[in-house]
């Protein structure tokens, strides 16, 4: 057992693809299987991350009529990231490779095939890159492409274009596992695990059915967690912010005392006024971006699970591993 392919899909309220979804995936591993690329004991685990419609019947239905499909049910939502990561930390102790992915059919799945061929090729790590985004909206790749830029310009380095469309191998799974942050941000974190990696291009498609459940509040939370969980230099550009700040009064004392003595003193209430406004918000953003820092201890600190695990639906020999690693 050394090909064991496990792929690895959160689903949130996800009814209307799952149909379509698992009957692709199907047809893919069954062909990968028939190709000898991976083993016949190759499975699709998807996670249900606390949907409130049938998405957790579906795959209960999926699991029992054909062995292939496992789930997972988290207690409840847990967001994306998290659902995702237990997908991963279940697989680790079963699989030799996982692929993870979304489950409307954006990410293309026959990049599966390459990243397979990588992965036989020696790779740990293979990323799935868009080459383009033209399905997505203008402001939605918009966005993203400026969110990546800004992201890698603070030092912490995520792959461009790169969402969580990826293969890892057991032993990066492994590694990815002594990462212990509550604050997940895994396209930051996997670029960190090292090995070696490649890339996949592929094109991303629409969402085959359902709406987004990524409204834009979530996305900009998740931008901010993004940045704040990888890179301290926002609060290094606070201090020195407040250097740049603090010189800048020292000029304008000795402005002000020059005037003064020279008798020049002008009720200056613009100025100040102006000068009240612009140090006073200079300070509340800067408190504010410390908060997310001081947040983010705070959460860390209390160490929560990441995410709990309610059921897991699979074959006998799978579940009792999962047991055990308990
Ligand atoms: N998802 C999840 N939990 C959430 C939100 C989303 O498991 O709280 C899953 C969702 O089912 C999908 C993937 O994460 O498989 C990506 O979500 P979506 O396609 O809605 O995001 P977008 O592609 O619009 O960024
Ligand atoms: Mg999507």
């Amino acid at each position: 057992m050394n090909n064991r392919l496990f792929c690895v899909i959160p689903c949130y309220n996800e009814q209307e693809v799952l149909p379509e979804t698992s009957k692709r995936l199907k047809a893919k591993l069954s062909s990968l299987m028939e190709r000898g690329l991976i083993s016949k004991d190759s499975r699709v685990l998807l996670v249900n991350d606390g949907s409130k419609d049938s998405t957790w019947e579906i795959i209960d239905k999926l699991h029992k009529s054909d062995e292939l499909f496992q789930g997972i049910k988290l207690s409840k939502n847990m967001g994306h990231q998290n659902a995702l990561l237990a997908g991963l930390m279940v697989a680790k102790d079963v699989c030799d490779m996982a692929i993870s992915m979304d489950s409307d059919l954006q990410d293309d799945i026959n990049a599966i095939d390459e990243m397979i061929q990588k992965y036989h090729e020696g790779a740990d790590i293979v990323y799935g890159v868009r080459s383009k985004r033209e399905t997505d909206t203008f402001f939605k790749r918009a966005t993203a492409e400026g969110y990546y830029n800004v992201m890698n310009s603070l030092g912490a380095g995520t792959v461009y274009n790169h969402a969580d469309y990826r293969l890892m191998s057991r032993r990066a799974l492994e590694a990815l596992s002594e990462f212990r942050e509550v604050n997940l941000f895994l396209r930051g974190i996997v670029p960190m695990i090292g090995f070696k990696t490649e890339k996949v291009y592929y094109e991303r498609a629409e969402r085959f059915a359902g709406t987004s459940k990524y409204p834009l509040k979530k996305m900009l939370s998740f931008a901010v967690e993004g940045i704040t969980s990888l890179s301290t230099k926002p609060i290094k550009m606070i201090t020195g912010l407040g250097f740049f700040i603090f010189f800048v009064s020292i000029a304008v004392l000795i402005y002000s005392l020059v005037r003064h003595f020279t008798g020049h003193t002008i009720p200056g209430w613009t100025t100040t006024v102006l000068s009240v406004w612009a140090i006073g918000g200079l300070i509340m953003i800067s408190l504010g971006v410390i908060g997310e820092y001081v947040g983010k201890i705070y959460l860390e600190t209390k160490g929560r699970p990441r995410f709990i695990i309610e059921e897991y639906i699979a074959d006998s020999k799978d579940e009792e591993t999962y047991r055990n690693s308990k």
